[in-house]
């Protein structure tokens, strides 16, 4: 069979530009799928961001591209990482600030609409082209408005099909009508989108891809009701069977304690008594001092999506129980201000470091006994899988991703891999902080759920088949012209 050519779009890839999972997964999921054969190609916006020598970058000819009825030059800049071509796509319209998202929406709307059709034109410059044009998210929407519009009879796109993974509904990008009128783009009439999105981005996105999917089982149902459907609701019921759920893997390469440069000591199951040495390591790194209960982690985006608020509202019972609390985030400055206060309140059982540091979050995954995940809505959710692989037992509201990959020990002993709880407030999250104390002074109980869930496979061999086999449907789909 001809080797599957795919030119993946996204704003962030690890190990190159992360902000948060969508990062990772645009990072490791090429990797896994060019193992399996097929020709992948990631292009990222260049915001100018140094690039270090061992990327081996050069400069190419990106082409030209019509904007703001104008002939705008497409840079271009080519990188060897993790064994594939990666490539740095810029120009006039994406700011050289280092900034993966801007603080304005206007701007940021012209830097992904004139990134995603400088890709495009980029992808034709080297001659690459490609059976399936792989969008992550809403940043790279209008590639796909631009498949399902003038790229139907471009000689060039005509066959090439659309896929779209979702990695948060609630991020939109609405309001990009001056950015596509700027790239030369059709206004859209698709009665299927809500008016207020029909220059929006993602909803372009979903509307014009031949298949879409989201990151998980669990939250491509629970974007079809109105709860989680972020006003977009109707949309994904519209495309029905085109939607579809995909369960995020972890690159168990990247993330593997085994091999963790940045730990006080490597370990794995069968040397988990030197993840102690990595405790007291953080312990000390973090000035807690020693404690009887278990030392609980939180790694996000400072977001009120990564339901601090409860997090806020139970930190007085982790002192009662003798727990402590780590709080590692960047984000919304109010959020930061009043984990700040948390921790200058309770110094000697709250620790918050605000800020985006890689290494820190390994230490505090190698470290903590449980990484909580008590989010209002999570589309898959990493923190959870990095937290299983590196013996941190997970604490999760069911929603999303979470509810798809932890199983309540206290429901099921045997298959338990964290603690599980339903209702989004802080009694609830409480009744399950609770569980977890106790559970963590039964010494061989829990040794023997860390085991089980370092043990639990979350690597990306089933949901790279499952993409692989998504593309495959999507070549079908766009081949035979079926209607959206
Ligand atoms: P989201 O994609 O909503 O941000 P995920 O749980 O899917 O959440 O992925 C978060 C990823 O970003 C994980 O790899 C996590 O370790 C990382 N991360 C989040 N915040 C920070 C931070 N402040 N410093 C370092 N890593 C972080």
């Amino acid at each position: 069979m001809r080797r599957l050519k795919i030119l993946m779009l996204a704003a962030e890839a690890a190990p190159l530009i992360k902000v948060g999972g969508l990062a990772d997964v645009a990072g490791a999921l090429p990797v896994a799928l060019r193992k399996m054969g097929l020709d992948v190609r990631v292009m990222l916006p260049d915001n100018g961001l140094r690039v270090p020598a061992a990327y081996k970058a050069r400069r190419l000819a990106g082409g030209v591209l019509a904007w703001d009825g104008r002939a705008e030059r497409v840079t271009l800049r080519c990188l060897n990482v993790s064994g594939g071509l990666c490539y740095l796509v810029g120009g006039r319209p994406i700011a050289r600030d280092g900034k993966v998202y801007g603080a304005n929406m206007a701007g940021d709307l012209r830097k992904f609409v004139f990134f995603a059709l400088a890709a495009l034109r980029a992808a034709e410059s080297l001659q690459f082209q490609p059976d399936v044009v792989h969008v992550h998210d809403a940043h790279p929407g209008a590639a796909l408005y631009f498949l399902g519009t003038a790229g139907r009879v471009q000689r060039f796109w005509k066959f090439t099909a659309g896929v779209l993974t979702i990695h948060n509904l609630a991020y939109q990008f609405n309001d990009g009508a001056a950015a596509l009128e700027a790239g030369g783009l059709a206004q859209c009439v698709d009665a299927r989108i809500p008016v207020h999105a029909r220059a929006g981005l993602l909803a372009l996105g979903i509307a014009a891809a031949d298949v879409v999917n989201t990151v998980s089982p669990s939250y491509a149902r629970e974007i079809r009701r109105v709860e989680q459907g972020a006003g977009l609701q109707m949309l994904v019921r519209a495309r029905g069977a085109r939607v579809c759920g995909i369960l995020n893997g972890l690159d168990g390469a990247v993330w593997n304690p085994a091999t963790d440069a940045v730990l006080a000591a490597k370990f794995d199951v069968r040397r988990l008594a030197r993840r102690r040495v990595n405790r007291d390591a953080l312990r000390a790194e973090l000035q807690l001092p020693a404690a009887a209960g278990p030392l609980f982690a939180l790694v996000a985006r400072l977001d009120w999506q990564k339901g601090l608020d409860l997090v806020l509202a139970v930190a007085p019972l982790l002192r009662v129980l003798g727990a402590q609390l780590v709080v590692l985030g960047s984000g919304s400055p109010e959020i930061a201000k009043q984990l700040r206060q948390l921790a200058r309140a309770h110094p000697r059982a709250v620790a918050v470091r605000v800020g985006f540091d890689e290494a820190l979050a390994r230490r505090i995954y190698a470290g903590a006994d449980v990484v909580l995940v008590p989010s209002r809505y999570e589309p898959c959710g990493l923190t959870q899988l990095i937290g299983m692989r590196y013996g941190a037992i997970p604490l999760v509201r069911a929603t999303g991703g979470l509810a798809d990959t932890v199983v309540d020990v206290n429901v099921d002993a045997v298959r338990g891999t964290g603690f599980v709880f339903s209702k989004y407030s802080a009694a609830a999250l409480a009744a399950a902080v609770r569980r977890a104390c106790k559970l963590f002074a039964e010494r061989q109980a829990w040794q023997a759920l860390q085991v089980r869930a370092m043990q639990a496979d979350f690597s990306w061999k089933l949901p790279v088949q499952a993409y692989a086999d998504l593309y495959a449907r999507a070549v079908r789909i766009r081949r035979n012209g079926a209607a959206r």
